[in-house]
């Protein structure tokens, strides 16, 4: 494997089609999660590298541009072979410095993988549009055309897919690309990059800047960046959109979330249990698509659920997440843990019921490193932070409604909202649900008699 990416070697940037060290002079740790050690040190980009790295784009983008898109699609294949020859290399990164089970780890570079199948149909996507005789005498045509020089900022819980999200159909189209990755686990970026080049792409299409906000800022600045996308928190997203538009850059970005399931009382309850546990605490809480709200229509099916999720986040095993049989793995820094625990301790104070209690967990031979356990709280009431806020960790606040117009409303009402599920046996009450709710995605889980 290239240097940039070996296990003793201080993570840098890509830049112009090597790895540079940068001018930066300042570097921060990145940690092993799972015991607690330094594993690393990430060099953070200086406004020097971040202009040199726009200014290789800029000269690599035309003629990049100029291939047509059968050249560039042959290039993502390229990219998406090697991807799949690498994809436990690249999954094991993951686990490595974000902490998530390897399992997770190797779906997740699945889910990236799914982005570059689809930018592999390049030409077909970029086909324009003709209309004859749009008016008298005139014709019409559409042509997509790509922007220059664009760049994506990512969050930490997503390495490998979030930013898979963004750069192969932005070079499939044409595009140069600056990847300014989460400090937090910056080495499959560098990866990416090794794979993007041994697959044909021309030296500058593809670079990343490691680095914090002075990175960030002096992207958002540049006049030769002409769209930002960013994934990641959603007051740091709000900063993005607004310095982006003042730049007078097309911006897009997502920001965090707080996703709700709702569980009616006729709902199947192991099914209802299996999909509270795996979507509560996978990936440790840490996922924009994580279920961090239980609602409950009725105490009657509450009574019957909540102890038995209960009972499985006791169990929950809680490892090294390189280990087969861990169910969960650490959380990515001792900050972000102990930010968790926070929550967990203001939950209390708000006096939600606390059920199980992660905090304080120690995995044996691990003592060192940032575990939290499973929490659930029951009775938790809209006004409670608990319930407002983002808590991005492995905890989940079931709440008791009465109604089912009651659990809609409640849903519509919050801030934040990815995606919520429902949980019925009733076609009707689903359907309606559907149409009534009006965040991001709907999930509905009717079982199907057998
Ligand atoms: P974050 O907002 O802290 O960081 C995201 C990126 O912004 C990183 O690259 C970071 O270096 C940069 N950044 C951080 N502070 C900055 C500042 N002050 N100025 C400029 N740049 C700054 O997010 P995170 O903790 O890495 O990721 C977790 C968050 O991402 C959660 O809120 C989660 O819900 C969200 N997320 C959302 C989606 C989605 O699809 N909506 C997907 C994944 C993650």
């Amino acid at each position: 494997m290239a240097a940039a990416y070996t296990a003793t070697h201080d993570i840098g940037h890509w830049i112009g089609g090597q790895a540079v060290r940068g001018t930066g002079g300042r570097s921060q740790a990145v940690y092993n999660p799972s015991t607690g050690a330094v594993a690393r040190q990430v060099l953070l980009a200086s406004v020097d590298d971040v202009h040199a790295a726009v200014a290789a784009a800029k000269v690599a983008q035309p003629a990049w541009a100029d291939f047509p898109p059968i050249r560039r699609a042959r290039v993502m294949n390229n990219f998406l072979q090697l991807l799949n020859q690498h994809r436990d290399a690249l999954a094991a990164m993951i686990t490595a410095e974000h902490g998530k089970v390897f399992t997770d780890a190797q779906g997740e570079v699945t889910r990236g993988i799914d982005i570059v199948e689809f930018a592999c149909g390049v030409p077909q996507l970029l086909k324009g549009d003709y209309t004859d005789q749009v008016s008298t005498g005139i014709d019409n045509w559409t042509l997509r055309q790509p922007l220059g020089v664009v760049a994506g900022i990512t969050p930490f819980n997503f390495p490998c897919m979030v930013p898979m999200w963004m750069f192969p159909v932005a070079l499939a189209c044409g595009n140069a690309f600056i990847l300014k990755p989460s400090e937090r686990d910056p080495s499959p970026s560098l990866f990416m990059a090794e794979l993007l080049k041994q697959a044909g792409l021309p030296d500058g299409v593809f670079n990343v800047v490691q680095g914090d906000k002075l990175a960030v800022d002096t992207l958002l600045a540049h006049p030769d960046v002409k769209a930002v996308s960013f994934v990641g928190s959603t007051p740091i997203a709000n900063y993005i959109y607004e310095t982006g538009a003042r730049h007078g850059k097309r911006v897009q970005a997502l920001g965090g979330a707080k996703n709700h399931m709702v569980v009616l009382p006729d709902a199947d309850v192991e099914q209802t249990v299996d999909a509270l546990v795996g979507a509560a605490y996978g990936s440790a809480g840490e996922r924009c698509m994580a279920i961090s709200v239980a609602m409950f229509v009725g105490d009657e099916i509450a009574d019957v659920i909540v102890p038995k999720v209960a009972e499985r986040a006791r169990q929950l095993k809680i490892r090294n997440g390189m280990e087969l049989d861990a169910e969960m793995g650490p959380i990515v820094t001792a900050a972000a843990r102990d930010r968790i625990e926070g929550c967990i301790a203001t939950g209390v104070a708000e006096g939600a019921e606390l059920v199980v209690d992660g905090r304080g967990c120690s995995v044996p031979g691990h003592e060192g490193g940032f575990f939290t356990g499973g929490t659930l709280f029951d009775r938790v009431t809209p006004e409670m932070r608990l319930y407002k806020e983002e808590i991005f960790g492995p905890v989940l606040s079931c709440v008791r409604v009465k109604t089912f117009a009651e659990a809609v409303e409640l849903v519509n009402a919050h801030e934040f909202g990815n995606g919520v599920a429902c949980f019925t046996r009733d076609g009707n009450v689903a359907r309606e649900f559907a149409r009534q709710i009006q965040v991001g995605m709907v999930g509905i889980n009717v079982p199907i008699p057998v």
